[in-house]
């Protein structure tokens, strides 16, 4: 990449890490408003996100530190939540990991000559329908559909190999919508189109048992034949991560550009969508808060994508967890100082996360405490403001 372009691509880079920070900042406001509420001393106690790159670990102080190969600034010796549902700055980390896993499934695919087919499963929503119970039907449904000596002949029948899927949760016009699309690895030969109707067929008919369908509204099972299940034979990583870009919003950037259109608030916001429209003080922005805290509730714990059994050890990939992947190695980094107690209480309440990255990434760590020389001095004359005006 020439230096103009890498100094573009930084750019980009640092336009969304203000905003995750902006947007971890939210959540930490919200957590701690539902942790108070509920009785807690300390608010943020209620969700680990609301300590995430906040609280220090005990004993040590805040350092930062600078990858050598690419750059980048990051800091250590923070609590670090590792969710990739409620913390817009630990997911993006995690998935760009995940990204990386799914693409050398496919690679392994095409290579030892699987058919990667892509099959998404959905069911009908209205917007009275609770979370959680939602969550347990579609869990149900999903198990349902694999059960038994039917779905054994059909496994055989294509020869599946192992499955990757990706639970996914939007909230749009219709209420709640989880989902998920999942990756099947086949035969070669296999016509993914001739797949459909028997897909189709197990899945009515475990969502029928789960509570999810009724079969005696006509409408809704003419509905769920066109929309409930779709399959893509020989798809891409590019497809599969493309899908779920779409549904999920792997990207920030792009989940608040939906968020803030109307269109993109009727098919559905992400958690992260729903942060974005949280701030401030609108009855809407309230709403866009309530159900982030529902989201995150209901999320807590369970597994954004699921492998089949034995899949990752043929693939070659190491079963890591969120939280691993979401903590920086400092392995391959140039350390470049630590903040003392009142800098980052400082930086904190300035809320200047990203521009302290920035400052390092930019001019090392002199430009670091150049930054926080005038921070410091924000923050006395705000204070000083405080106490004229009291
Ligand atoms: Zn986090």
């Amino acid at each position: 990449m020439d230096s103009e372009k890498k100094a573009l691509a930084f750019k980009a880079v640092r336009a969304v890490r203000v905003q995750r920070y902006a947007l971890l900042s939210t959540a930490r406001k919200l957590i701690s408003a539902a942790g108070r509420a509920s009785g807690l001393k300390y608010g943020h106690d209620f969700h680990r996100t609301a300590k995430c790159k906040y609280i220090r670990h005990g004993g040590t102080s805040v350092e930062v530190h600078k990858d050598k190969e690419h750059g980048k600034a990051f800091f250590a010796n923070l609590v670090t939540c590792g969710s990739v549902w409620s913390c817009p700055v630990c997911a993006a980390k995690i998935q760009e990991r995940r990204r990386e896993e799914i693409a050398q499934a496919i690679d392994w695919a095409y290579v030892n000559n699987f058919q990667p087919v892509m099959v998404t499963l959905t069911f009908p929503h209205r917007a009275w329908n609770k979370l959680r119970p939602l969550l347990d039907q579609q869990a149900k449904a999903l198990q349902r559909l694999r059960a038994g000596q039917p779905w054994e002949k059909f496994k055989t029948s294509v020869d599946l190999q192992g499955l990757i899927r990706s639970l996914e949760l939007t909230h749009g016009d219709n209420g709640w919508h989880p989902h998920t699309h999942e990756l099947w690895f086949v035969r070669s030969s296999v016509d993914a189109a001739l797949m459909l109707p028997e897909i189709l067929k197990r899945w009515q008919s475990a969502c029928i048992r789960a509570g999810l369908l009724d079969k005696n509204n006509q409408a809704q099972m003419a509905a769920f034949q066109v929309h409930a299940v779709d399959v893509k034979g020989w798809c891409s990583a590019s497809d599969y991560l493309a899908k779920q870009d779409d549904s999920r919003n792997w990207g920030v950037d792009r989940e608040i550009a939906k968020g803030s259109t109307k269109a993109g608030r009727a098919k559905g916001r992400h958690a992260f969508g729903l942060l974005a429209d949280a701030s401030g003080t609108t009855a809407a922005a309230k709403r866009a808060g309530r159900l982030y805290m529902v989201y995150i509730a209901a999320m807590r714990g369970k597994r954004q994508l699921f492998w089949s059994r034995g899949l990752k050890e043929r693939v070659q990939v190491e079963d890591l967890t969120d939280e691993t992947l979401a903590v920086e190695s400092r392995e391959e980094a140039d350390f470049l100082g630590s903040i003392d107690d009142s800098d980052w209480h400082t930086v904190r309440t300035t809320g200047a996360w990203a521009p302290l990255l920035d400052a390092a990434e930019v001019g090392g760590w002199p430009a670091v405490q150049a930054l926080i020389d005038r921070l410091t001095l924000v923050e006395i004359s705000r204070l000083e403001g405080l106490l004229s005006t009291a």
